[in-house]
């Protein structure tokens, strides 16, 4: 084969911006009339592995554009600690096709269950169906309205939002909203209405969600809106963090007088007992 041909391959190559065939195109012409393949199986296996190696390269920007704040799997989630946990729903929800449909999740239920390994895990499976995610936790999502809000960008912001088309919301409820905070979510949610995705995690069941957002009547126009088109998924039960450390306490008889472990969300746990976190 002469160095003219294979250069001119390397400049098309490049010319189509595709450099995997670049890459594999003389190893696998070898493959080729070593095992027989036609010309249309050769052209077949240069172009599929272009193919792959941009739909993982795609993915791979969009898992780094999304901000998750680690990488949380649903094959890693052990759904046997969740007995509660709608499987079939949960099943639904990774095949992605809410996302098409711009229907939304709510993830509830007490610290330490699951809700953000949920959320992410569900994220990254969007990431591999080629859809755009932004996760950040409420409070990110409020400060960065508010920066939108305050250089007159608003509106800009949320249009610009729409081409994710997964935004994760996590941790609504552990720190309360002031009424600014609170009519810009209220604004992002209306935003998003049957137009994009959201998911959203909360520590608080709706019914005190007037409470984070200081006012009953706006908490009411989200959740409305939330949840026209969603799955709303009421996870319980004991925090998976602290388990293996309870195992170790049981035994001790003194350990109901241990202190609980510092974890960030640990001030807030006294605030959880006792809440119904059935939908209402
Ligand atoms: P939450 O957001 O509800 O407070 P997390 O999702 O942060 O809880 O879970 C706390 C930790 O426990 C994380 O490291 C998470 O990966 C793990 N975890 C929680 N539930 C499960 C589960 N059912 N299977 C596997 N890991 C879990
Ligand atoms: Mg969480």
């Amino acid at each position: 084969m002469s160095t003219e041909l294979a250069s001119t391959i390397a400049y098309l190559c490049r010319a189509l911006r595709a450099p995997t065939i670049g890459r594999v195109w003389q190893d696998l012409a070898a493959t080729a009339r070593g095992d027989g393949w036609s010309h249309e199986e050769y052209l077949a296996a240069v172009l599929q592995r272009q193919v792959a190696d941009r739909e993982a390269s795609g993915t791979r920007m969009r898992i780094a554009g999304a901000h998750f704040p680690a990488l949380k799997t649903l094959e890693d989630f052990n759904v046997d600690h969740q007995p509660s946990l709608r499987r079939d729903v949960l099943a639904h929800l990774a095949t992605t096709i809410f996302i098409s449909k711009a229907e939304n999740v709510v993830l509830l239920g007490p610290p330490g269950v699951g809700k953000t390994h949920l959320g992410i895990g569900l994220g990254i499976k969007a990431c591999y169906a080629g859809y755009p995610v932004l996760f950040d936790t409420a409070t990110g999502w409020a400060a960065r309205l508010q920066t939108a809000y305050q250089d007159g960008n608003l509106e800009h912001e949320l249009t610009r939002l729409r081409r994710y088309k997964l935004l994760i919301i996590d941790e609504a409820g552990y720190l309360p909203f002031d009424a600014d905070q609170a009519n810009l979510f209220f604004q992002l949610i209306a935003h998003r209405y049957e137009q994009g995705s959201i998911l959203i995690t909360s520590n608080m069941p709706f019914g005190r969600w007037g409470e984070i957002f200081n006012d009953d009547i706006v908490a009411a126009a989200m959740i409305d809106r939330l949840v026209h088109h969603a799955e709303v998924l009421a996870l319980s039960g004991d925090s998976y963090r602290t388990r293996s450390r309870r195992v170790l306490l049981t035994p001790t008889p003194k350990s109901g007088d241990q202190p609980q472990q510092p974890s960030k969300e640990g001030q807030f746990s006294a605030v959880e007992k006792g809440s119904d976190f059935s939908r209402r």
